[in-house]
This record gives C-alpha cells, structure tokens and sequence, in this order.
C-alpha cells in the first residue's frame, strides 16, 4: 500500500470492515426481497463505491438507478434544502426501491430524497446507507439497512470527499483533530 492510501487520518473502518459489512448488507438485502421487484438508487457522487460493491452482494436480479443532488450551504448549516442535479432516468411505479446513500447526518438531505421518492409512486421506499452519525441528527429518518454508525467527525474515503479528492481510498478515515 502507498503512502497516499495510508491517508493523512486515524482509520475509522478498515477496507477489510467495510467489505465484510457490505456482503451482510447484501445478504439482508437478498433475504428481505426475494420475489419482489427490486430497485436500487444511488446517490451520487459519495456513495458510488458503496452502490457498486452493495448490488454485486445482492444475490437477486434488479434494478438501479442513479440520481445527484447538491444541498445548499455548507455542512454545518445544512438547510434540507437539495437541488437535483441529476433526476432519475427511470419510473418507480411497480418497484421496491432502496435510497443507497453515503452518510446520514443531519438526516436533512436522506428527509427530503425520501419525500421526492415517495411522491413518484413506488410500491415502497426503503434505506441503505454504509454510515450514519446518530449524535448528529437533526430529523429522524428510518434507516433500513445500515453499515456502521460512527461518532461525529468528519469521514472520507470509500466514496466520501474532502473537497472532491480522496474518494478512492478503499477504507473510510477521519481528519485529525
Ligand atoms: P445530512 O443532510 O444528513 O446532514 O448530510 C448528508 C450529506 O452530507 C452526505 O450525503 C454527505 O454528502 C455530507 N456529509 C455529512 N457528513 C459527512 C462526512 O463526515 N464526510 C463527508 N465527506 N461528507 C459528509
């Protein structure tokens, strides 16, 4: 492993972790919607890693989907308000859909996907995401499949940025205090 790969942080979860975490998720997955039609959305850009390990864990045939959102201001003040930057491509009518995302923090930006989500008529909604900081939230949000909550520092890696870089790190770490 390079230096660059070590980061610059303490490692919170280890490639390891997460790739053990992500087989029982999917495994989860599998069991809870075997029969059903299945389709998975990802939130881009933090949780492509997660996306992509997580339906190959899923041992059914589905569907996916992605979408971008940006939110306005900066992490600290978090408004709930998300600007679609890119809108699904496909219906959800006739569809168990899963929201595949980075992190749950606030709860803000998963409150508001959901609500777009459910008005564009699936059979149902339901929640994946690899992190969540409980300590954080500010409005609760069902969490249905979940790696790992963290305690509230600021994380990268395994998909999550610090300003656009580092989403290629395979493990997930934090900035030093
Ligand atoms: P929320 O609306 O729950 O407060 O924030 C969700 C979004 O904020 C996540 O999808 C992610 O983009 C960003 N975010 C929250 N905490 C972190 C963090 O620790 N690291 C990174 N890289 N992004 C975070």
């Amino acid at each position: 492993m390079t230096i660059f790969k070590q980061g610059s942080g303490q490692v919170q979860l280890s490639e390891a972790q997460v790739r053990e975490r992500v087989q029982v998720l999917g495994r989860e997955i599998a069991a809870a919607y075997e029969g059903k039609p299945l389709h998975l959305i990802c939130v881009l850009n933090g949780a492509f890693l997660f996306m992509a390990d997580l339906v190959r864990a899923i041992d059914l045939p589905l569907t996916l989907d992605f979408m971008a959102v940006s939110s306005y201001g900066s992490r600290t003040a978090t408004s709930g308000e998300v600007r679609l930057t890119k809108d699904l491509d496909q219906s959800l009518k006739g569809k168990h859909v899963i929201l595949v995302e980075d992190i749950v923090d606030t709860g803000l930006t998963m409150n508001y996907l959901l609500g777009y989500l459910k008005g564009r008529g699936p059979l149902s909604v339901g929640v994946a995401t690899l992190l969540s900081k409980p300590s954080r939230r500010q409005v609760e949000v069902p969490i249905n499949f979940m790696g790992f909550e963290i305690d509230d520092a600021f994380v990268y890696g395994y998909g999550l940025d610090v300003d656009h870089r580092y989403r290629n790190l395979p493990f997930v770490t934090s900035q030093e205090a």
